[in-house]
């Protein structure tokens, strides 16, 4: 991010470190958006979730309220009814898709972690929405292997979300890919990986983002090079990748 002289040093140069979260080019340009346009529509139920996963340990790994807001947006404006969400964690991401499906819609929520999804719960019951989601506990992969065994679930799906272990992404693609019907979206998120994705070979990264910089550099070669999608990389959150399914 080129130094334009503008603004506090400090701030500048924690923009320039990899590994902050917003990609925006200040914090005050971010909290503008959360100030003006999220956090006046956030939905109860939402804010209560997020308040209750802040004080969580991992909290870093919760979807961003912005990010919640598009994806809420985006669901409604593809007239999403059943969906996917690899990777729950305390539920953000889960309400903002449950709030914006019909009443009849669906949500195939995974995650190897049922504690917190549970933390979350409360919310999502209080919003009258837990009965759209059909939460299993355990690793995602062989539930996809399963429903392509299945066969039936071929093209069924209108919306799924990946958020969850980013080396298995391109594993999830090459299933996902025959799950979502045509004209469907699959998310992808995480995509600029804390702005790693273009760090120098020495840069000081935290061990966990080295360890998953280069599966998400491969998945976003990957995702550019498939013919069978329509992409668009958003800055969003901390990168999410919109593919549409072609053929
Ligand atoms: N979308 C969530 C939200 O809005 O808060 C954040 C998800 S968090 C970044 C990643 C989640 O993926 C963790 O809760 C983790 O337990 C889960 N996970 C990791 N490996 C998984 C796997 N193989 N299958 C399913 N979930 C997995
Ligand atoms: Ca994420």
């Amino acid at each position: 991010m080129a130094n334009t002289g503008e603004g506090d040093q400090t701030q500048v140069s924690r923009h320039q470190e990899v590994g902050h979260k917003s990609l925006l080019q200040s914090d005050a340009l971010y909290q503008y958006i959360l100030e003006t346009s999220v956090y006046p529509r956030e939905p109860e139920c939402m804010k209560e979730l997020r308040e209750v996963t802040a004080k969580h340990p991992w909290n870093i790994m919760t979807t961003s309220a912005d990010e919640g807001q598009f994806l809420n947006m985006l669901l409604k404006l593809i007239n999403a009814k059943n969906t996917m969400e690899i990777g729950v964690y305390t539920g953000y991401s889960l309400l903002a898709t449950a709030l914006a499906i019909p009443d009849d819609g669906k949500i195939l929520a995974m995650d190897i972690n049922r504690e917190n999804f549970e933390l979350g719960l409360p919310s999502i019951e209080k919003a009258g929405v837990a009965h759209k989601i059909d939460f299993r506990e355990g690793p995602a992969l062989p539930v996809l292997d399963q429903m392509i065994e299945d066969g039936k679930y071929h093209g069924t799906f209108d919306f799924i979300f990946v958020d969850a272990d980013k080396d298995n992404y391109l594993n999830y693609h090459k299933r996902l890919i025959d799950l979502v019907k045509v004209g469907g979206v699959i998310g992808y998120d995480n995509t600029l990986w804390n702005g790693s994705v273009v760090a120098p070979p020495d840069a000081p990264l935290r061990k966990y983002v080295r360890y998953y910089r280069d599966f998400v550099i491969e998945l976003n070669k990957a995702l550019a090079a498939d013919p069978r999608i329509e992409i668009c990389m958003l800055p969003v959150g901390d990168g999410v990748t919109i593919c549409r399914r072609i053929s």
